[in-house]
């Protein structure tokens, strides 16, 4: 009889090692609901009534259930996480997260992102630099160079865009990186005073940085995978390979 062995699915190997990472570097680990409040997902965000940030994140709302959803992203453990915990904290949230969006090669309705949160007295975006920048050394090795871009999300002021420096290439430019060097992989920012306030924060005192990493485009460039849909299909195929 064939012997058979399993194999860890990359997303979960990707997911763990991402975990662990931080977990080295002094975070806790904390899950939130998958079904969860518009109060969380949107309005504790900072995300206004009415906002087109609602209408682009394309949410499912749970029918028959008033203001409930399938959480969009993992931001919401934000609050909840400060709701219950005292300053200064480090937290990473791994979990799914969903969009109701058509499907095609780069879009699932259900994907994996990891969320993090650090509040404390005088934390700057200084800190969100180092922070990150190590976390993707450690990831990608010491060559991996990172950027930041202004960018804007209703609940960091300021936002950023994190870019880093093609593993394909080395930042001479490729196929994966559309000839341009960078791979965007996160956006993050300053908490906004707004967002303490929703979670019993005060932003007098405390101040912190969040970010939010997409894990399924990282897994499908790490690993040479195309189409999205493929880590979703439940096709050994796929699975064995790893
Ligand atoms: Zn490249």
């Amino acid at each position: 009889m064939e012997e058979t062995k399993g194999h860890i699915h990359p997303l979960s190997r990707t997911m763990d090692e991402i975990v662990r990472i931080f977990a080295e570097l002094g975070f806790e680990v904390a899950l939130g609901p998958e079904i969860e409040t518009e109060h969380y997902n949107f309005d504790a965000l900072n995300v206004p009534k009415n906002h087109p940030a609602r209408d682009m994140q394309d949410t499912f709302w749970i029918k028959g259930v008033k203001e409930t959803v399938l959480r969009t992203h993992t931001s919401p453990m934000q609050v909840r996480f400060m709701e219950t915990h005292e300053p200064p904290f480090r937290v990473v949230v791994p979990g799914k997260v969903f969009r109701y969006e058509a499907t095609d090669t780069t879009h699932e309705t259900q994907f994996h992102q990891v969320e993090g949160l650090v509040l404390g007295e005088g934390i700057t975006l200084a800190n969100l630099k180092w922070t990150l920048e190590t976390f993707f050394k450690k990831l990608f090795g010491n060559d991996v160079k990172m950027r930041m871009r202004p960018s804007f999300f209703p609940f960091v002021e300021p936002g950023v865009e994190i870019d880093i420096s093609c593993f394909f290439c080395a930042g001479a430019g490729c196929g994966v990186c559309k000839r341009s060097g960078w791979i965007e992989v996160m956006g993050a920012g300053m908490v906004h005073p707004n967002v303490l306030l929703a979670g019993g924060i005060d932003p007098r005192k405390y101040s912190g940085f969040a970010f939010g990493m997409g894990v399924d485009r990282l897994v499908m460039t790490k690993y040479g995978i195309e189409d999205v849909r493929l880590l979703y299909a439940g096709d050994l195929r796929l699975v064995d390979q790893f």
